[in-house]
């Protein structure tokens, strides 16, 4: 029997994998980690550190484009409600992955989804069909994320440093095209050369698609229009107090 951990370099997963390895072993036990290209310098340190934690073998697979040249093949903006990157980049490159190295009747897949998100659980059983899905995170003992993050601590491992920095997941290095308002304006104030690569991204896929379209949106007034980065970075300066702080959303990529 196989026993597949969708290894994200969260802390989530690192946690799944750690209960898939006391209740099955790690002899049959794979930590599969998708790299979209562009995460987090330490997203990589702590992905080997987990897995040499965790046991097991680690496979590293990269589709081989990021989000923003899949956004340019697919002339389309990821944005809240749609997320070509991590259809592409994720659930398919792993799923084809799966489909030509596994055996839907002898492989289990792992993900590292938690009980406060055990509505996403049904969602991915059935787009992952046939193939059997669990998320041990939902079963007892319930852990929070503070839990978690702790427990990793205990065993030696320094979790990965977005969660320190305020960012609610590890992945794409703080960016993600689901975020809200909050998590851009985290990623601008902790890592400002690298919101003004996404914002340069955006402004030349905006000008190549000849679209106002981008991946925020103003709300303001009662109406919804299209706000790029470089606007929203001009309001979070000149306006902050109109900046929806409480808007955050967030990935799940390989689940959702
Ligand atoms: S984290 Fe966000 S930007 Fe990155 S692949 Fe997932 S949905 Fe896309």
């Amino acid at each position: 029997m196989k026993h597949i951990v969708m290894f994200s370099g969260g802390v989530g997963s690192w946690a799944a994998a750690k209960r898939v390895a006391a209740n099955c072993g790690t002899d049959e036990l794979l930590l599969l980690f998708g790299d979209t290209l562009i995460e987090d310098e330490d997203l990589y340190r702590f992905l080997r550190e987990a897995a040499d934690n965790v046991g097991g073998k680690l496979v590293w697979i990269a589709e081989g484009r990021n989000p923003w040249e899949v956004f340019r093949d697919e002339r389309f903006i990821g944005n809240s409600m749609a997320d070509p990157c991590s259809k592409i980049l994720k659930r398919n490159f792993l799923r084809r992955w799966l489909d030509e190295h596994c055996d839907p009747s002898d492989t289990t897949v792992y993900l590292g989804i938690d009980w406060t998100e055990i509505h996403r659980l049904d969602r991915a059983a059935s787009r992952w069909a046939p193939w059997t899905v669990e998320a041990p995170l939902c079963e007892p003992p319930l852990r929070t994320k503070e839990e978690l993050l702790q427990l990793a601590s205990d065993e030696g491992l320094q979790p990965p440093r977005l969660y320190e920095l305020g960012f609610p997941h590890n992945n794409c290095g703080g960016f993600c095209v689901k975020a809200g308002q909050g998590h851009f304006k985290r990623l601008l104030e902790v890592f400002p050369e690298r919101y003004r690569m996404h914002e340069e991204k955006e402004e030349g896929l905006r000008a190549h698609l000849g679209r106002d379209v981008s991946i925020l949106k103003d709300r303001r007034g009662g109406h919804t229009s299209p706000m790029s980065l470089r606007e929203f970075r001009k309001r979070v300066q000149s306006e902050p107090w109109s900046v929806d702080e409480l808007e955050w959303g967030g990935c799940g990529c390989a689940v959702d």
